[in-house]
């Protein structure tokens, strides 16, 4: 059975939770997702939940909590109330451009961000630097993961690239595929300590996590593998590795390389966007629309099939982030509230089972 601590519920945690003037009616759970104020909970099972409306009233909005925070639900049969949020370990934040604040909370509590890039095409120094750096600010270690390889005739060039950069950090070179590095990494991540996973797409975040993943991982999903069909509702986004660590793997978190949105996808994909000057709509998306000269060059060989696939993936990344972000798109609360319900509601018939305290 899980408990609190194999989620990284530690003394830091629990000593604000005796602080709780009202303790006794409130447990504490971990956000391991976000949607829209709605958050997938989990503590000793899976559950949702949304903030209480004096919170929302009081909370600043960059201190909302997000996935991997630490609060007190009031435990609720048909939905769970948020009514505190801990105090944080550590904080990653995207800089919002030309703003003065600190920008919007991605993740909360990671102790260790592992900054992966491959070792081919996608790498990309300046990137890696802005990640550091948000690494840094936000007070977690950051490890640097070469991925991939398997796939370079000459790691060298790599190396040379990220030790310029490293200043002393960690940097494990790996491949999902042959194993290689796995071990050598898992010594960067103590155990009852929290990891997350930001890099580019593609560069072999979700390999590298079933890799670590393979033979005993437990995710969310396992840990309540009742056989009763409610695995879905947490799929990946924390997964505890056999060696007691936690990995936290979800869009929010992964989204930080989006943050300089259409400029990281032009500047990751020059090639591309040099073969999309000759396409004949300025707004072409390179989907299939007449006179498409990006598509033609994949047609005479001249550009990648996988590259020109990774360049559709991070263009709907981006198109889901701008959805999200824009407004009118935001759930009105009742209907939201609705949608809870239900939710929870399959939850339990699925065979719900309240924490015992
Ligand atoms: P993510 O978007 O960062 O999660 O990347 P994925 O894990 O989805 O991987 C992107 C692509 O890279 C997939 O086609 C993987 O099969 C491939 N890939 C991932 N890890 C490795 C590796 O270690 N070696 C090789 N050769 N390919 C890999
Ligand atoms: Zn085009």
């Amino acid at each position: 059975m899980l408990s609190l601590e194999n989620l990284g519920f530690g003394p830091f945690f629990s000593a604000q939770y005796e602080l709780l003037p009202n303790s006794s009616g409130l447990t504490p759970a971990r956000i391991i997702a976000d949607n829209r104020g709605i958050y997938r909970l989990m503590g000793c099972h899976a559950f949702l939940g949304e903030l209480s409306g004096r919170l929302r009233n009081e909370l600043h909005p960059e201190q909302l909590p997000t996935t991997g925070d630490w609060v007190a639900v009031a435990d609720d049969s048909e939905r769970a109330i948020v009514h505190h949020v801990f105090d944080r370990k550590t904080g990653l934040f995207r800089k919002a451009v030309g703003s003065s604040g600190r920008g919007q909370l991605l993740a909360a509590n990671v102790d260790t961000f592992l900054i992966v890039s491959s070792a081919n095409q996608d790498f990309n120094i300046r990137r890696l630097e802005r990640y550091l750096t948000a690494v840094w600010d936000s007070g977690a270690r950051p490890v640097l993961v070469l991925s991939k390889i398997d796939l370079a005739e000459n790691l060298d060039i790599y190396r040379q690239g990220l030790e310029a950069i490293a200043w002393g950090v960690p940097v494990v070179e790996l491949s999902a595929y042959s194993g290689a590095g796995l071990e050598e990494l898992l010594q960067h991540l103590p155990a009852g300590e929290t990891a997350a996973l930001i890099g580019s797409s593609g560069v072999g975040k979700s390999s590298l996590l079933n890799a670590l993943a393979s033979q005993t991982i437990q995710d969310a999903r396992e840990i309540r593998n009742d056989g009763k069909g409610r695995h879905t509702t947490t799929g990946r986004m924390l997964s505890l590795l056999p060696g007691g660590q936690i990995v936290i793997d979800s869009p929010g978190i992964r989204e930080l390389g989006l943050w300089a949105g259409e400029e990281a996808l032009e500047t990751t994909f020059n090639d591309i966007s040099a073969f999309a000057e000759d396409c004949r709509f300025r707004d072409c998306l390179h989907q299939g629309e007449p006179g498409c000269a990006v598509l033609s060059a994949v047609q005479r060989g001249e550009l990648g099939e996988d590259r020109y696939q990774s360049y559709l993936k991070l263009q709907a990344e981006l198109a889901a982030l701008e959805r999200r972000r824009d407004p009118t798109q935001a759930n009105n609360s009742k209907r939201r509230s609705k949608h809870i319900a239900k939710q929870v509601r399959a939850l339990n018939k699925a065979g719900g089972k309240r924490c015992e305290h």
